[in-house]
């Protein structure tokens, strides 16, 4: 077993990676930061889509595992006093270890310099820059679906439909469903501007092109990176056909998590 890890940098997620790393080589894990199996993030959330971005061109050959030290998280499910039992599960030849596989995002934008590809675990996000609205045309399966004027655009994977997604009033999708939400940031709506106005869930093999209106200044963002553009022509949305991996050593339902992280413990 070859593992590497990430922390998010604060003190209790710096001192529990020296825990994690002396509890690992007592058990007989290696620590390989070149080419491990299974990267292990502690911290939050955040952490997971850094270690996420950080791995994409290896991701069909690694798994992750989440440590949380703040609040419990969609994608850090372990406690941070756990640690020994996480690393016993690990280490053990005999473990019913599962691999849970998510669907991710690819965005392919298209700009005046070619073309590029990125890749959300949570969402990709289209806005526009300087305080103005963006205005783009959207297309759904290469078809004019209408045009839209407000904040911006956010496409979320199923597993990050508990994140942005879920503030902009977006369903929660079971990352089981291949699948992509497109949500609405602020749509103006009014005799001129009509936009659809609930979120909208995309299969497998669809494609969302968003096509802002030309010489734009967008915001765009990918999980927890963002940029700025001026260039953009299009953009094409679409479930990846890569996923991403997760090693689960214990199960813990996806219900189980939205219940605990939004509704929380309620005693009758
Ligand atoms: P951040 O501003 O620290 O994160 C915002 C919050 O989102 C944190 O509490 C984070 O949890 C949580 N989060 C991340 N992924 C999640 C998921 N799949 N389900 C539920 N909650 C999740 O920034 P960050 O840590 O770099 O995370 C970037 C993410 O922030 C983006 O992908 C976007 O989803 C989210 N975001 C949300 C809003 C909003 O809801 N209005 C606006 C902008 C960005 P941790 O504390 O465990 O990291
Ligand atoms: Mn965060």
């Amino acid at each position: 077993m070859k593992y590497s890890l990430l922390n998010r940098g604060d003190d209790l997620s710096r001192q529990l990676s020296d825990t994690f790393h002396k509890l690992a080589a007592d058990s007989g894990m290696i620590k390989d930061e070149e080419c491990p199996d299974t990267i292990v993030s502690i911290g939050g959330d955040g952490t997971m889509l850094h270690a996420f971005h950080s791995h994409l061109h290896v991701l069909d050959q690694v798994s992750f595992v989440g440590v949380h030290t703040g609040h419990l998280g969609f994608y850090a499910d372990w406690k941070a006093n756990e640690l020994d039992e996480l690393v016993r599960r690990m280490s053990s030849p005999t473990s019913e270890m599962k691999i849970v596989r998510y669907p991710i995002a690819e965005i392919e934008l298209v700009s005046k310099a070619g073309t590029e590809t990125f890749y959300a675990l949570n969402e990709f996000t289209m806005r526009g820059d300087d305080g103005k609205t963006l205005v783009a045309k959207i297309n759904i399966n290469r078809e004019s679906f209408e045009m839209f004027r407000g904040d911006g655009i956010c496409i979320s994977t199923p597993s990050g439909s508990t994140a942005y997604n879920k503030s902009l009033q977006g369903a929660l999708i079971h990352p089981s469903i291949e699948a992509l939400q497109i949500a609405e940031i602020a749509s103006i709506n009014n005799r001129v501007y009509r936009t659809l106005g609930s979120s909208m869930i995309l299969p497998n093999h669809h494609l969302c092109d968003i096509i802002p209106r030309e010489d734009q200044k967008l915001q765009l963002s990918a999980d927890h990176l963002n940029i700025q553009r001026d260039d953009v022509l299009s953009i094409r949305c679409k479930v990846s056909p890569l996923k991403v991996n997760f090693a689960r050593y214990r199960p813990f339902p996806f219900w189980n998590r939205v219940r605990a992280a939004f509704i929380g413990d309620q005693s009758e």
